[in-house]
């Protein structure tokens, strides 16, 4: 079976493991001259790992990665609750923080370990779709035929568009904004931290090294609007980016299958792009080597739909400038403060939703 797998991120690297493992080596192609060194996800949730443990890659990204076993919640700068983080996922009762270019790094290698590799600087321009598989033409010229593509090739998808699938949605109008530093002595060194420091105003914060952090913020400027002092000691990078929220109406079309940011995407809030492209590509390389594909879009598409509903219910409530749903948000974490049942279901929720 020939199988091409378009984009090398976390989506397309774990349909490529999680194939190859199986013993069918797809071919996979990037247009990236080489890996990314940007890193977008840091939150790698206990399902992932689950799905990543197979093939060798969990323990590796436990290796590198922190730990999160506890979110702060800030008002201003008043710590209004922390939630320890819990999971029915056992052996990974955590929120493991790593650089998106690091799990890469490590899908990559295990890739090779199975007798695959990446072919870098290789774009596909279009894919043809056939009776049965489909026809590639790449950007050095070349035309292949294959019997399945999968399009792991991020929102601006050049298989969606060609494969003619639809993404609805609608894009966000504010810039938010992103900044990976090295501080001392940062107060929850080891913990996720979400401060909301005024109306429309949201800061996270997590680790994804030793002194190492992500700063993400609702604002254009991340660093500016974070409430309490951080002693940063370096800024490795810090950038806007816009967002959207989008999710095509079916992930497959006759042999060509969607998935990760080419099928949906939204807002880092809850931080599950990643983990849900992990997801579908985990589902869909076990259905392609079961020759059962016929679930792969419907299962794959409520899951996501649903993960949006409440990702996006997420974010409007931390980030609304009226007032009752700050005074609601307020009475939430009082709650969470002082009913201990309730706090561990929100631990829970928080990696599993
Ligand atoms: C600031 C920020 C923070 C985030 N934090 C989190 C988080 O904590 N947790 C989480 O789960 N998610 C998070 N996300 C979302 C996450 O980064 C994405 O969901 C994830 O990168 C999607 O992976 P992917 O492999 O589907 O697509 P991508 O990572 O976009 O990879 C697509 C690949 O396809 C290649 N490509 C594109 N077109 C072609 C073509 N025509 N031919 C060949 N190759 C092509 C590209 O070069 C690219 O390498 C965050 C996003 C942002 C912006």
């Amino acid at each position: 079976m020939k199988v091409l797998i378009v984009g090398a991120g976390p989506t397309g690297l774990t349909a490529a493991v999680e194939l190859a493992r199986r013993g069918v080596i797809p071919t996979v192609v990037d247009g990236r001259d080489a890996a990314s060194l940007f890193s977008r996800a840091v939150g790698i949730t206990p399902k992932s790992l689950r799905y990543l443990e197979p093939a060798g890659v969990a323990p590796r990204l436990i290796e590198e990665g922190i730990a999160m076993r506890a979110a702060n919640v800030y008002l201003g700068d008043r710590l209004a609750v922390t939630i320890p983080i819990r999971s029915r996922h056992a052996g990974f009762p955590y929120l493991l923080g790593l650089p998106q270019d690091r799990t890469e790094a490590i899908l990559a290698e295990t890739l090779e370990s199975f007798g695959g590799t990446v072919r870098y600087g290789l774009r596909v321009d279009t894919v043809i779709p056939q009776d049965r598989g489909a026809v590639v033409e790449f950007a050095d010229g070349t035309v292949d035929a294959f019997d399945i593509v999968v399009g792991a090739d991020g929102v601006r998808s050049t298989v969606r568009e060609a494969g003619g699938f639809d993404y609805p949605g609608i894009d966000l109008d504010d810039p938010w904004s992103i900044a990976d530093v090295d501080a001392a002595n940062w107060r929850h060194a080891g913990e996720f931290s979400l401060f909301r420091a005024g109306p429309g105003r949201v800061v996270i914060v997590a680790p994804i090294g030793t002194s190492r952090y992500r700063v993400v913020a609702t604002t254009p400027d991340a660093l500016a609007t974070l409430p309490v002092p951080m002693d940063v000691t370096n800024v490795r990078r810090a950038a806007t980016f816009e967002l959207a929220v989008r999710q095509t109406s079916s992930y497959s079309r006759g042999d060509i299958h969607l998935a990760g940011d080419a099928a949906h995407c939204h807002s880092p809030v809850g931080g599950r792009g990643m983990n849900l492209g992990i997801a579908d590509a985990s589902t869909l390389a076990a259905a392609i080597v079961d020759g059962d594909l016929e679930n792969y879009s419907p299962i794959r598409h409520r899951v996501a739909a649903e993960a949006i509903a409440m990702t996006e219910r997420g974010r409007r409530l931390i980030t609304s400038r009226r007032r009752a749903p700050a005074r609601f948000f307020a009475g939430l974490l009082a709650m969470l403060r002082i009913l201990g049942p309730l706090r561990r279901r929100a631990g829970r929720f928080l990696v599993e939703f």
